[in-house]
């Protein structure tokens, strides 16, 4: 993996996390993007997390990683090389305030480390993508379980879309949404991407005020 330029998310683009949320169910993609500050890796490291702004919830998402420069009509097994699990951890509670004032969601989702990637590994395919779930481990027990399947705007779409609106090339990271299941993380939790059957990827929490 090359360096990072640009990092998307997608907001609610599985319809029962927006649910969970009380969240409308979106008509288009939803996009907000994260500093390449946020990015940091779970690679068995402790993780430092704000213990100041009220609760951090994990989300956990597939991320793809674009390698090369979109052009009109390329597909996304074409755009993308290789693909991780990631954590879009979120303020939970800082969000609730933004939301309210109408406010963009940069301090919610935009601190160091809330953008936590294990390993990239090869991109297997859109196709073959369905074949596996996505999961977290918190402290051994699943938490969150995703499957592409389920998506509101599929990768394609979401490649279109950030191309049309931001642009799109090498280099890039796509957050693609996390299922329902999210939830508040807690100083001295132990996490456990998981890909399939494989553990992609592992990282401690550490909350300080
Ligand atoms: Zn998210």
């Amino acid at each position: 993996m090359n360096s990072i330029r640009n990092i998307y998310c997608v907001g609610r683009n599985y319809a029962l996390h927006a649910k969970e949320l009380n969240n409308e169910v979106p008509t288009s993609p939803f996009l907000f993007s994260k500093p390449t500050h946020a990015v940091v890796k779970a690679d068995g490291q402790t993780i430092t997390l704000p213990g100041d702004r009220g609760g951090v919830h994990y989300e956990v998402e597939l991320v793809i990683h674009i390698a090369r420069d979109y052009e009109a009509g390329m597909k996304v097994d074409d755009l993308v090389d290789s693909m991780a699990i990631g954590l879009d951890l979120t303020l939970r509670d800082v969000q609730g305030e933004l939301k309210k004032k109408g406010y963009p969601w940069l301090l919610a989702k935009g601190f160091p480390n809330s953008a936590v990637v294990t390993e990239f590994v090869p991109f297997p395919g859109v196709e073959a993508c369905k074949a596996k779930n996505f999961m977290l481990l918190k402290n051994g027990e699943q938490v969150q379980c995703g499957n592409i399947e389920n998506m509101l705007f599929d990768m394609q779409a979401l490649v279109e879309f950030s191309a049309k609106h931001f642009g799109l090339g090498k280099g890039d990271l796509i957050f693609t949404g996390t299922p329902e299941g999210v939830g508040p993380l807690a100083d001295g939790d132990q996490l456990s991407l998981v890909w399939g059957e494989e553990v992609l990827g592992k990282c401690d929490i550490s909350i300080k005020g």
